[in-house]
């Protein structure tokens, strides 16, 4: 069997350090077994996908060493490999599966289907759909059709008894039929949901193993019967633990940076990361910590993934970086890879304008501008409580602040100016008093160049994770604090 695996991440946010992990996991089974490794774009969510998005995921998953045989930047002979260049390939499927009397247009209105699901809760009966119009003769249909009705596809699924699936980790798995939906192929603009085309593109592209997170499994008996449906081979499955923060709990950007790009910005070395992440559930068979990606290609066996929840540990990671900057690089490379990351004269013609209106002498650049080379600051709570604010406020201006930024689409100066502005007249605070808490957390001190234009120069990873902890500095928000804040922020405007 020729092994083709695959990435297919969804571009509605940051380039997640669990694409790259599961990435890493799907190139290096290929590449063990000799076979190819595909980059697919799942873009079906076309509200929330965005260009922006997929150029940073594929931007990252470049930076970290994951190379694709065949994808949207490069082609292939199974393209095109976004899915919105692929809608007419889902619509001529999705009408088999009506012909074959496998789906069918459903014809409920949003306004019936919350009715329905308000009524469900209500009672406590199982949530999803009631197949109403499963039912509904051809001539019914036609007549609908003709009168520009519009309409969903939905997919039959039997109402009880197993599905029975294998899984290369996890052995037999049985999901019963009762707790799966009518789910909706097509949708009413005519583009098609990720369930219809990701199975589509799995056949049509030729992919043996679907290897992918944990949180799928309870999408794949649809998926599995839509193969049966088409008649195709079903691929086999393989589900990777998710990673998790040190606690345990799901990776979530409030507890560790999940941004790719923050680690590049940070100064790790792509090949340290690689390793890091290979280390997720699975161990060299020695069980050394710090191994290259040659070794891991050669030595891997996925059955060997353990499913015991993988942490990412900021300070695990750290540590072997540090490793392979002394263990890998010479004086010569290390400088060439510091010069490569921020120390070029590109980067310091966007920092040196700013600086050269406060410069006396040139070495006053340490401090208007050594916290744009720095990680984490060595800020003290002491510091951003300084101001005649109460912690109380200082956590409100930085979190409002936090939720604002993370939703920008461009980071440019004046958008990060509009905004924090517009936050500071909403919050009915003078800009500048408005701003002393964020220069603080982002600056360190208040003899560095402007506020803005280092969170411009720093772009939003870095920017976003020195307000988290600088919240923490100050002793953090609780589970209970956050929907107080939630309530009063979206009070706000
Ligand atoms: N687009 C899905 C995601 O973002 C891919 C899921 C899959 O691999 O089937 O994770």
């Amino acid at each position: 069997m020729v092994v083709r695996t695959r990435i297919a991440p969804s571009p509605t946010g940051d380039p997640h350090v669990g694409t790259g992990y599961i990435a890493l996991f799907n190139m290096v089974f290929a590449l063990h077994k000799g076979g190819q490794f595909i980059l697919r774009v799942e873009d079906t969510d076309r509200a929330r996908s965005s260009k922006k998005s997929e150029e940073r995921i594929l931007e990252s998953l470049r930076w970290l060493g994951i190379k694709w045989n065949e994808g949207p930047d490069i082609g292939g002979d199974r393209g095109p490999y976004r899915q919105s260049e692929r809608t007419d390939i889902y619509r001529e499927h999705v009408e088999i599966l009506v012909r074959q009397n496998q789906a069918f247009r459903c014809f409920c209105s949003p306004e019936r289907l919350d009715e329905l699901r308000a009524k469900q809760l209500r009672e406590n009966l199982p949530l999803g759909y009631d197949g109403r119009c499963s039912t509904l003769s051809r001539s019914e249909v036609e007549k609908r059709l003709e009168d520009n009705q519009r309409y969903v596809v939905r997919m039959f699924v039997p109402s009880e008894g197993p599905c029975i699936f294998d899984d290369m980790l996890r052995g037999q798995i049985s999901i019963d039929w009762g707790q799966i939906d009518m789910q909706v192929l097509l949708k009413e603009d005519g583009t098609p949901t990720y369930h219809l085309a990701n199975v589509v593109d799995d056949h049509l592209m030729g992919i043996s193993h679907v290897i992918r997170g944990e949180e799928w499994i309870n999408s794949t008996p649809k998926h599995i019967l839509l193969y049966q449906y088409f008649g195709w081979s079903i691929p086999i499955f393989c589900h990777l633990p998710l990673l998790r923060n040190p606690d345990k709990s799901k990776l979530s950007k409030r507890k560790n940076p999940t941004s790719i790009l923050f680690y590049k910005r940070m100064g790790y070395l792509p090949e340290a990361m690689l390793n890091y992440l290979g280390r997720m559930g699975w161990s060299m068979p020695d069980d050394r910590e710090k191994f290259h990606f040659s070794d891991m290609v050669a030595a891997f066996d996925l059955s060997r993934v353990s499913l015991g929840g993988p942490v990412f540990d900021l300070e695990k990671l750290t540590w072997l970086n540090g490793v392979w900057i002394r263990e890998e690089l010479s004086d010569d490379e290390l400088g060439d890879r510091l010069q490569e990351w921020a120390l070029n004269r590109d980067a310091l013609l966007r920092f040196l304008p700013l600086a050269k209106q406060r410069m006396e002498t040139f070495s006053d650049i340490a401090a208007l501008g050594g916290h744009l080379v720095s990680g984490m600051l060595p800020i003290q709570k002491s510091d951003l409580l300084g101001t005649d604010k109460s912690s109380e406020e200082i956590i409100e201006i930085l979190q409002y602040a936090l939720w604002r930024l993370e939703k920008l689409e461009e980071w440019d100066r004046e958008s990060i100016f509009d905004t924090l502005k517009g936050l500071s007249e909403v919050m009915k605070m003078k800009l500048k008093v408005f701003l002393e808490p964020l220069f603080i957390a982002i600056t360190g001190s208040s003899a560095s160049i402007s506020v803005m234009d280092s969170m411009h120069i720093l772009g939003p990873d870095v920017s976003c994770a020195r307000l988290r902890f600088a919240i923490d500095l100050i002793g953090g928000v609780s589970k209970k604090g956050l929907k107080r804040l939630e309530k009063t922020y979206s009070a706000l405007d």
